[in-house]
């Protein structure tokens, strides 16, 4: 069932993008269970992509309550291979302002409570994770923002916190004190199941506050990270009209094989029933 190679994953404030020719609503099952929402297939500036409201539309699922594994593994069966991700951030550095746009280089998991592999149940794998981000994508975003004159902070470390609650003001301490850039509560575990799944994965960062740790700043409330979301999505969809056409390439990247030699389980050890649901995923290897 192709229907689009790119897959655009929208966070707060994305839950539609108009302007573009919508094909189809795609409504999907997973082995893992159902997406956040439907899958819109779009026609954007010529390029067919998939978008999927990570939230659902309305924003009824809280970041832990999210089933990362069903979105992930929907794109991948509708033959997404590129995502790209859209999440608000707060900033923990005074450089990188309200609305300024974040492409992280890499990220710390300071999440607790979510399924954050497709592997387990009697198939053990293990995928490289060193660069959180397909780093072929990275090369390709930076510059098409410069041109629309958006400012864009590259190389930074994102924290991915469980939430639903913000930081403490000792945690956002805490996690300047580890030189990080932003701060969400979703990129993971979706980059990781990404990964796995195969798919080329990178997340736009949209800043919306100072989360707290600015003691003349106003501390983030959600009237203030949804006042600045607005007025980031205007962005965010220009940049992502713009990168499309420049995605759907040769991907000579390692995220093609991140999982082929992934799995160290016995062949006859492998639980049937796993390997069946990982089938739908990766078919070449299952
Ligand atoms: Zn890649």
């Amino acid at each position: 069932m192709k229907k689009a190679s790119i897959g655009i994953i929208g966070g707060s404030g994305l839950y539609e993008i108009e302007g573009v020719d919508i094909i189809e609503e795609v409504n999907i099952d997973t082995p893992w269970g159902s997406p956040s929402d439907s899958i819109t297939i779009a026609d954007v500036n010529g390029v067919r992509a998939a978008f999927l409201p990570r939230h659902g539309r309305g924003h009824y699922v809280m970041p832990h309550e999210i089933n990362f594994r069903a979105n992930i593994a929907a794109l991948k069966m509708i033959g997404v291979e590129e995502i790209i991700a859209f999440s608000a951030v707060g900033s923990l550095k005074e450089e990188i302002r309200p609305l300024d746009f974040v492409l992280p280089q890499q990220v710390i998991d300071r999440t607790k409570s979510r399924a954050s592999t497709f592997y387990g149940n009697g198939v053990v794998g293990h995928v490289a994770f060193a660069d959180p981000f397909c780093e072929r994508m990275q090369k390709i975003i930076p510059k098409t923002a410069e041109t629309l004159g958006i400012v864009m902070h590259t190389g930074e470390t994102l924290i991915c916190m469980e939430g639903p609650a913000f930081s403490s003001r000792a945690e956002s301490h805490l996690y300047r004190s580890w030189n990080a850039g932003v701060i969400n509560m979703s990129t993971l575990p979706e980059a990781k199941l990404a990964r796995e799944a195969e798919i080329c994965y990178t997340v736009i960062c949209m800043s919306t506050d100072y989360d707290c740790w600015k003691d003349d700043g106003d501390h983030v409330t959600v009237d203030m990270v949804v006042a600045n979301l607005t007025r980031n999505a205007e962005n965010a969809k220009a940049l992502l009209k713009a990168i499309l056409p420049k995605l759907g390439g040769k991907r000579d990247c390692g995220c093609v094989e991140a999982s082929k030699f992934a799995v160290i389980t016995a062949p006859e050890k492998q639980n049937p029933e796993q390997k069946k649901k990982l089938k739908t995923i990766l078919p070449d290897y299952f």
